[in-house]
């Protein structure tokens, strides 16, 4: 299960959009991103206007930075939107969402997305009453995301939901209390993305 774990920062200056990949620190004021926001490296100020393909690139890059996939799942996530009824690029942000550690961290059992994963892949998280270990499994509507009964999940989860006041999105609900419970009302929207995006500059880019 590849992942990208070199310092994620970056990716937010390098992408010029805070992508929430620490969890509470980006809503405080030691967020990098808040404090400088030009490019990492040498010579950033110097650097000329992006091409055509930079922004396409660019565009396609943030949106697997921040959902934590690398190329050669994203070319699979894409080949699927394409093959797919309907808008490729909303198809295939919809794929997207509905991955199990996004709607984990969605629902605020995880700080970040990397934490949902890991809270996914350590089998702190059911759906449907059965332990799923899988991050990219993909929810369906009527699906039922909860907590394996074992006070470590509970308290895992207990932890995250305490610390991150998450606003859910539309196509979720959250059942709270001692047993918290997310519920999949609907398959995910592109209104239900919460980072500035436009998928046809992936779609043009993927599609060459
Ligand atoms: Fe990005 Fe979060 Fe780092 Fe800020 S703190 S730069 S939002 S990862």
């Amino acid at each position: 299960m590849a992942r990208n774990i070199g310092p994620v920062c970056r990716l937010c200056r390098r992408n010029g959009v805070k992508l929430f990949l620490k969890g509470t620190r980006c809503d405080t004021d030691r967020c990098a991103f808040e404090r400088r926001q030009n490019p990492p490296g040498m010579h950033t100020f110097r650097r000329s206007k992006p091409t055509e393909y930079a922004i396409h690139l660019r565009e396609k890059q943030k949106v697997k930075h921040y959902y934590g996939v690398l190329e050669a799942q994203f070319r699979r996530y894409f080949e699927k939107a394409d093959r797919a009824k309907g808008n490729t690029g909303n198809v295939l942000l919809s794929l997207l969402e509905r991955r199990l550690d996004n709607v984990v961290y969605r629902l605020g059992f995880g700080l970040s997305r990397a934490h949902a994963r890991q809270l996914v892949s350590h089998g702190h998280i059911t759906v449907n009453g059965r332990r799923v270990d899988i991050p990219s499994y993909l929810v369906r509507p009527g699906d039922v995301i909860g907590v394996r009964n074992r006070p470590k999940s509970r308290k895992a989860v207990e932890a995250s939901l305490a610390e991150c006041q998450r606003e859910v999105p539309e196509f979720l609900s959250r059942t709270d209390g001692p047993e918290p419970e997310g519920h999949v009302l609907r398959l995910p929207e592109m209104e239900d993305v919460s980072i500035p995006v436009q998928p046809q500059l992936i779609v043009e880019l993927c599609s060459k």
